[in-house]
């Protein structure tokens, strides 16, 4: 004999309420509409609504409780018996929520489906950002047809298959199951002249201009959403969302890391020597940085505040200035002059120095 309580999952002394719960859930998890050419669920489906048709009788329950069956001693028990069958406890329970994808209501509306749009810009429109209009494509109703995709006049005319519903109900066991309709794939409606605009399709890819406005701060692969500008959607659903994805073109004298600027300068062995105020591009216009005496090459400056933006934000990062001491191709006889005089005095106070180092680093070695 069955344990009907067993196969709700709910103990002897449940309540109405508790074993009505408990029938719902189950009854969700194996629905065939949710399992279809399930041969297990639609079992587990059956024998739940077995359970659930008796012990929410309370005559039946109290049958079952006393002698195993709802119908009492010496009776078959039918579950499609009883008063209103199984279809009345089923509406009572889920009112219309099953009409939601069985297809009672038509077909169902959906979102459209989601574009991208892969925009390139330059450092200085991530920086500061930047309007761009592009132009984009979507599929849009075919104004000839109305979206139709029948010849003006010519119909659709509602498929007599399902009529107009797009799906078609059968008997399965003793509940009935819906299905895409095969004549018009669910669209309740067939096309018996379509239309030359579109070719019967109801749509036409056009492109619409669309204004994108850049944020100041964004890097490459940055993604901006655009709600809304995607596929339209179907069946009168929300139209898809267009996504733009961002590429950030090189730039010749910055190089961006993060939110700070690197660049690298130029600088004599002189100005370097000797100390110098410099001109250095920013990405702001130009600024002056003070190289102290004895500025070694490599060495670097930070210019604060003159980095990339944070986007949505007034923060901004820094510049990172990268000293690099030139050393001249061509000089004329006059600096050769002065240069070997230099390097008269100077000696070879360099290469001394470096002599020492290595004294020091083999030094154990030897
Ligand atoms: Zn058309
Ligand atoms: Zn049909």
């Amino acid at each position: 004999m069955k344990d009907y309580y067993d196969i709700l999952g709910v103990s002897r002394d449940a309540s109405d309420a508790d074993i009505k719960k408990a029938f719902r859930q189950l009854a969700l998890k194996y629905h065939p509409d949710r399992n279809p050419d399930n041969k297990g669920s639609e079992e587990k489906f059956k024998e739940i609504n077995e359970a659930y048709s008796c012990l929410s009788d309370s005559e039946k329950k109290s049958n079952y409780d006393r002698f195993g069956t709802a119908e009492g001693v010496g009776a078959g028990y039918s579950p499609f018996g009883g008063a209103g069958g199984f279809g009345d406890i089923f509406e009572d329970i889920f009112g219309d929520f099953f009409g939601t994808f069985t297809g009672r209501r038509g077909p169902r509306p959906a979102k459209g489906d989601d574009l991208r749009y892969d925009i390139n810009i330059t450092l200085m429109e991530a920086a500061f950002g930047a309007e761009k209009i592009i132009e984009v494509p979507r599929w849009e109703n075919c104004s000839e047809c109305k979206g139709t995709g029948a010849e003006p006049g010519k119909g659709p005319v509602t498929c007599s298959n399902c009529k107009g519903t797009g799906q078609v109900r059968f008997q399965q066991g003793f509940f009935s199951v819906a299905k895409t309709c095969g004549k018009c794939h669910g669209a309740g409606r067939i096309i018996t002249d379509p239309c030359k605009a579109c070719k019967g399709h109801g749509k036409i890819k056009q492109y619409r201009n669309i204004s994108v406005k850049v944020p100041a701060g964004v890097d490459a692969d940055s993604r901006l959403r655009i709600s809304g500008e995607g596929e339209l959607g179907i069946y009168g659903g929300p139209p898809g969302d267009l996504y733009i994805i961002l590429d950030v073109e090189e730039h010749p004298f910055f190089q961006r890391e993060g939110m700070n600027l690197y660049c690298k300068v130029p600088v004599s062995f002189p100005q370097a020597a000797l100390g110098s105020e410099i001109e250095i591009p920013t990405i702001d216009g130009s600024t002056k940085l003070k190289i102290p005496a004895g500025t070694p090459s490599g060495k670097t400056f930070n210019i604060k505040g003159k980095g990339m933006p944070k986007v949505g934000s007034h923060q901004r990062g820094d510049q990172v200035v990268i000293v690099n001491i030139e050393v001249p191709k061509h000089i004329t006889p006059r600096q050769k002059e002065l240069l070997e005089e230099f390097s008269k005095i100077n000696g070879d106070e360099v290469s001394k120095g470096f002599r020492e180092k290595l004294k020091d680093i083999f030094a154990g070695t030897k």
